[in-house]
């Protein structure tokens, strides 16, 4: 059958995914899209999944992603007609150690912020729930009622008759060949078969999708690695309705399957597949069997489950998935290409995923912006020199064992590093930082005092730098401290018309005088975040942008693609470092190496002014993100020598090197709120707080619309402040459930120890059927669950360190 010429639509890959976005197009109403599949549906990876269906996830947007997944597994038969095997079985987690089962009473945290359904499980009721496993050497468990598992092929059938139904074609035996683009949107793809023309491509072409990728310029930074389970002959005591059991201390999941087990499982150091790329035909094709590398699962399970010991083992199943750098999936309008997306690289959670991100990544196509909070899987969250082969192998060798891995807070990856690294790096390497990465670069967590502290001490409770933060965090707060952000995302915004063009973006009013910055929301039309940044104007026709460092794709993307012809936004993050400077002495320090007056008369708070320190010549803007202080934006070549310079004058004021950790800290008792944490596109600059930085009477903006409904209506969701004791065993990291007499109400964002107030800081959210504001706050007794006890707070929508006390 020959394929259509033309389509407004093309999908490329019928595995669950893309079937999942065909399916979705049609639930929306478009019906003119291909999906070109190049061997049979489902016969890539999806085929050979072992089919667990896990909800809770440890940001709840993803989890409210899965939960549709499973309730559209449970009603596609009724639809389609075809069953999908989905079977809400339930599923066990046991712990093997006390540290676990900290974790896991986490989970049960988090879960009650989510409002998923859990449960602790003593040994003997986690023997209880399954019967086949040894419980003698267990500290608990939990148990999650709504998890399942089912048939990913019938999945991808019903999925693809649905599509059909609602209008969609789709082709098997159809192989891409090449993407033609033109002025940066795609146009046509060529196939085996002939060239079809579209507006939109989406690649859902599993561990293909990196190579799909390069035929126009995306990156869609993947690699497989190979994944393996083994499936048993009968086994005593396994019925049909056994649920899922997780063992993550023995890196090991089992399933029922007629009447035998699924174990399969994700070890520590995992096996790369297919750097030469993928052979091709690779359909329902599998890899040869690897008991070395599996020997390591085997062993766990041997332990889990005795009758292991003597059961037939019918299948050694070895299938290559791809895992992405930091095992969540890429989905999204590709920054590169206009009109390509991508969903691939499904880290093993494809099955569970699929629902929910081909309904999210239609949305998408049709809205032309995502709908809700998607940030943890966007595409933009990497940037091109993430698709580097090299960078990717080493580091997938290590993203498959996190999910079973200890979710530690504040865990740091250890492959693939140092990859970016500032100007300073050996200087402050040489001061005792102990790195962390983020968008590939090295940041100093902190400074270590001692040898002990040279490697983070990993723990749920206080880890090993605790004291030694809080004396950076002081240090900062009573004296003078000294961050190097030079990662921060920074853009040259210009052109005759940037204040014209920026003003239609931003909430807050940017038409400022040259040398003032300010700090604006990025709005979409609902009038939720895109972005938070600070626009420093520097000439009447060009703007200094700085966002965070995660944002730099997206926000570049973002801002881009609605500039208007004449204004440009160049990325000049590699030009420029960024020292922050935070505490009482700053002023001080500056005035003895520059001849510039920081008094605050003549140096106001958001003024940008260029100064120069011994030789080099810097921008420097008062502002900070630690509390009061300035920010240098400094030539990456002149950069070294004003560190120098700053801690030679600065030495006898108590200057001293501060890291991210104490960053952390500073900010949320300053109540100042972080993409990503308190920041997402589901919420609005009033819910936040930051209504103060909205300026509905500038004219129109982006957003504009929404927020003056938005300003109207009761806030019945806000974030709020919470302040604690000071830590005694558990700490606040962020995800656990903000309980208001009792009753969970939401969850907490951001958390670190605040040194100046001597207790836990937070911020987070509340939810309400009525008004929230401080009366309503006062009226209630707060307290925060870690790790299921429960620490009491006091709340305030003001920032922690402004709240009366
Ligand atoms: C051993 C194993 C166990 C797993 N267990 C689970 C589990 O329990 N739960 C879970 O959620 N997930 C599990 N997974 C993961 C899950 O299988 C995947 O995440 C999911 O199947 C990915 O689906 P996909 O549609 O992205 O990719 P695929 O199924 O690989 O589909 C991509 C399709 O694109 C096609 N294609 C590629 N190139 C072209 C081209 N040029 N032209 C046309 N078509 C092309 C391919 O032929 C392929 O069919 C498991 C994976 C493995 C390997």
């Amino acid at each position: 059958m020959s394929i259509p010429t033309q389509s407004r639509v093309v999908i490329i890959g019928g595995g669950i995914i893309g079937c999942s976005v065909a399916y979705h197009l049609t639930k929306l109403g478009w019906r003119d899209v291909l999906l070109l599949e190049q061997g049979r549906l489902s016969s890539g990876t999806t085929w050979h999944a072992a089919g667990l269906v896990g909800q809770l996830r440890s940001q709840s947007s993803m989890t409210r992603l899965i939960r549709y997944s499973t309730e559209l597994y449970a009603s596609l038969e009724n639809e389609t007609g075809l069953a999908t095997g989905w079977k809400r079985c339930g599923s066990v987690s046991v712990a093997r150690t006390e540290e676990r089962m900290t974790q896991l009473r986490r989970t049960i945290s988090a879960a009650r912020a989510q409002g998923v359904e859990i449960e602790e499980l003593s040994p003997q009721e986690a023997g209880d729930k399954w019967p086949v496993m040894r419980t003698d050497d267990l500290v608990g468990g939990v148990w999650l009622p709504g998890d399942g598992k089912a048939n990913p092929s019938d999945i991808t059938q019903a999925l693809a008759r649905g599509a059909r139904s609602g209008g969609a074609t789709v082709r098997e035996g159809v192989r891409v060949t090449g993407i033609e683009t033109e002025k940066g949107r795609v146009k046509a793809v060529q196939t085996d078969q002939g060239r079809v023309e579209c507006e939109v491509l989406v690649i859902c072409a599993g561990q293909w999708s990196r190579t799909i990728g390069q035929m126009c310029g995306v990156s869609v930074p993947l690699h497989s690695a190979e994944h393996m389970y083994i499936v048993t002959g009968k086994i005593a005591g396994v019925t049909p309705d056994l649920p899922v059991m997780r063992d993550p201390d023995g890196y090991i999941y089992f399933k029922e399957e007629v009447g035998g087990l699924v174990m399969g499982g994700f070890e520590p150091d995992a096996k790369p597949w297919g750097m030469d790329g993928i052979p091709h035909p690779f359909e329902f094709q599998l890899l040869p069997d690897d008991w070395d590398q599996f020997g390591i699962l085997m062993e766990n399970a041997l332990q889990r489950v005795p009758a292991l010991e003597t059961a037939e083992i019918k299948t050694f199943l070895n299938g290559p998935e791809s895992f992405t750098p930091d095992n969540n999936f890429l989905l999204g309008e590709a920054p590169e290409v206009a009109g390509v997306y991508v969903g691939a690289g499904f880290n093993s959670m494809g099955i569970a995923s699929a629902g929910g991100a081909g309904r999210a990544l239609a949305e998408w196509i049709v809205e032309g912006e995502a709908t809700s909070d998607l940030w943890p899987v966007d595409i933009r969250r990497f940037a091109d020199f993430n698709n580097n082969p090299a960078w990717l192998k080493d580091r997938i060798k290590e993203t498959l064992g996190l999910h079973y891995a200890m979710p530690w807070p504040n865990r740091e990856l250890d492959t693939a590093r140092p990859f970016r690294r500032s100007p300073l790096y050996d200087r402050l390497a040489a001061k005792g930082a102990v790195f962390g990465s983020k968008m590939g670069w090295e940041r100093a967590n902190y400074f270590a005092r001692t040898e002990a502290e040279r490697s983070i001490g990993y723990s749920f409770g206080q880890q090993n730098w605790f004291e030694t933060v809080a004396a950076e965090h002081r240090a900062c707060r009573e004296a003078a401290g000294l961050v190097d952000m030079s990662s921060f995302a920074k853009f040259l915004l210009q052109g005759p018309q940037a204040e014209t063009a920026l003003q239609r973006l931003a909430a807050n009013d940017v038409a400022v005088p040259v040398g003032t910055s300010v700090y604006t929301a990025l709005l979409n039309a609902r009038g939720t975040f895109e972005s938070d940044l600070t626009a420093a104007r520097i000439a009447p026709d060009s703007y200094l942008l700085l966002t965070g460092t995660a944002q730099a794709t997206r926000d570049a993307h973002w801002i881009r693609r609605q500039l208007p012809e004449g204004v440009t936004l160049t990325d000049v993050t590699s030009s420029y470092a960024v020292l922050s400077l935070a505490g009482p002495k700053v002023p001080e320090i500056l005035s003895r190496l520059s001849p510039t007056s920081f008094d605050l008369a003549d140096f106001p708070a958001n003024a940008i002014r260029k100064i120069t320190i011994g030789y080099a010549t810097t921008w420097a803007c008062r502002r900070s993100y630690l509390g009061d202080g300035f920010e240098l934006y400094a030539p990456v070549e002149f950069t070294a020598a004003i560190y120098d310079a700053l801690h030679e004058a600065g030495a006898d004021l108590g200057l001293v090197d501060a890291g991210y950790y104490a960053v952390d800290s500073l900010r949320i008792e300053k109540g100042f709120r972080a993409w990503g944490r308190e920041l997402t596109p589901d919420v609005n600059p009033y819910e936040t707080g930051l209504g103060f930085a909205v300026k509905l009477g500038k004219g129109d903006f982006l957003g504009r619309e929404a927020l003056v409904a938005a300003k109207a209506a009761s806030r019945t969701k806000r974030l709020i402040a919470l302040v604690g004791p000071r830590p005694n065993g558990q700490m606040a990291w962020g995800g656990e459930a903000i309980l208001a007499d009792g009753k969970p109400v939401g969850e907490i964002t951001s958390a670190a120890f605040g040194a100046s107030l001597d207790g836990i800081v937070a911020l987070g959210w509340a939810s309400s059927d009525q008004p929230i504001d401080q009366a309503w706050l006062d009226a209630r007794s707060w307290a925060i669950d870690l790790a299921g006890t429960t620490v009491p707070v006091s709340a305030s929508l003001a920032a922690p360190l402004d709240r009366k006390r």
